[in-house]
């Protein structure tokens, strides 16, 4: 078997962790060219040291020197920065990227693995909230192909006909219909969300992720940033795109046919799933997730979202509406608000208060190119940084 050869971005996050314990349960299958990291420079040693990767890349160049330090004696070439992160997804020599790096900095390496051609395992949905369009433009004139991780899209693109083109009315589709847990706060007081703590936020009820996300979960920002994702990925108009909150985690997302049948995708809340699927598609490999127990779980229940207790998920739609520079002004000020609460900078109700206003005095900006795109997505970050101050 020749194996398929990987560039794993964010190596040592949640994302990048899962993936290499899939990779290690068929070492025959996956082969790993690059690995890239941040600033866990530890992590990321012992991980080369396990994988054995041509390249490992980091932030910048002092921690590259301390990492090649650490790798002394083996034959990896440590390279740092946005530049070497693009390199090592369009390599000749790779076959499919794992694109988990957290946030907008994930934006360039994905873009740069679609130019070249590359199947793209997207992790990072913020790609597709900043730039859906131009990331699905290169996707469409570099050749590659892309399979989604987020474990929404993934059930989605499951639950879709085999050989899916963009056209939901053609296939007989009538809607997508998105799980959210609901995260943490979704039956708690209202008028106590005000004295929520970034140690409450990050406490999950059903899945281990990234503090990031994690915070985005509890503000449904999560789910908005899953609709737009959903609208480029699946090419769906944003009534097409249906939440509905299923706390259990069990069914990952659902599609309606116009004969009534929904198709859903099932199993134990664990990201090795849908990392499994995208690495070996179209074949199937063992995850090593616990297999579905149903009789155990027995219940599984629904409910619709409630708009005034997760303002995000409402932002989200009307920055979907609104188009153009508003899902990337959005992903921004979202960034920095998210950082600032788990830094105790402000308090949980200034994050959707801080996207409200920013995305208030930006909406008509510009968003004809990447560079404009960046360039609303570095103003919309001044702004909310300035409001994060005056707080
Ligand atoms: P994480 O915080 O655990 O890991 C992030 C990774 O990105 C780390 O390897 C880190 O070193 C790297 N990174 C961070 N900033 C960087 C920068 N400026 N330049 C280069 N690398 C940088 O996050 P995660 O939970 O693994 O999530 C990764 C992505 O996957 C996110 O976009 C998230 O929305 C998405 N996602 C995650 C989950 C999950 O279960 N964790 C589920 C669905 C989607
Ligand atoms: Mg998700």
């Amino acid at each position: 078997m020749t194996p398929i050869n990987l560039t794993i971005l964010g190596a040592t996050g949640t994302i990048g962790v899962n993936t290499l314990d899939v990779v290690a349960r068929h070492p025959e299958r996956f082969s790993i060219v690059a690995l890239t990291g941040a600033t866990q420079l530890d992590k990321l040693a012992e991980q080369c040291r396990q994988f054995r990767p041509r390249y490992a890349v980091v932030m910048d160049a002092e921690r590259a020197a301390t990492l090649k330090t650490l790798l002394a004696g083996l034959d990896i070439e440590v390279r740092w920065g946005v530049e070497a992160l693009e390199e090592v997804s369009a390599l000749p020599e790779v076959d499919s990227v794992m694109a988990a790096i957290v946030g907008a900095a994930g934006l360039r390496p994905a873009m740069a693995a679609a130019r070249a051609g590359k199947r793209i395992l997207l992790a990072n949905k913020e790609t597709l909230v900043m730039a859906g369009h131009f990331f699905m433009e290169a996707v469409k004139a570099g050749g590659a192909s892309l399979l989604p991780i987020d474990s929404e899209h993934n059930a989605v693109f499951q639950s879709m006909p085999a050989g899916y083109d963009g056209n939901l009315a053609g296939h007989g589709v009538r809607r997508i219909l998105l799980t959210a847990s609901g995260g943490p706060f979704r039956s708690r007081a209202v008028e106590t969300l005000a004295a929520v703590t970034p140690e409450e936020a990050v406490a999950h009820p059903t899945w281990v992720m990234g503090k990031k996300i994690s915070v985005d979960s509890a503000t449904m920002m999560n789910k908005g940033l899953e609709v737009i994702e959903a609208r480029w990925l699946f090419n769906a108009r944003p009534e097409q795109i249906e939440v509905v909150i299923h706390p259990q985690s069990i069914i990952h997302s659902m599609v309606e046919y116009l004969d009534g049948s929904v198709l859903a995708q099932l199993y134990t809340p664990d990201m090795r799933t849908p990392i499994a699927h995208s690495l070996a598609y179209p074949e199937r490999v063992a995850a090593g997730v616990p297999w579905l127990d149903l009789a155990k779980i027995g219940t599984l229940t629904f409910e619709a979202p409630d708009f005034q207790r997760f303002p995000c998920l409402k932002l989200a739609y009307q920055a979907l509406a609104t188009g153009g520079a508003a899902p990337a002004i959005l992903n921004a000020a979202n960034e920095e608000a998210v950082a600032a609460f788990l830094d105790h900078r402000i308090p949980y109700l200034a994050i959707s208060e801080t996207l409200s206003t920013v995305l208030a005095r930006l909406h008509d900006r510009p968003a004809g190119n990447l560079e404009e795109l960046e360039a609303v997505d570095a103003e919309a970050r001044n702004i909310a940084q300035a409001l994060i101050a005056a707080l």
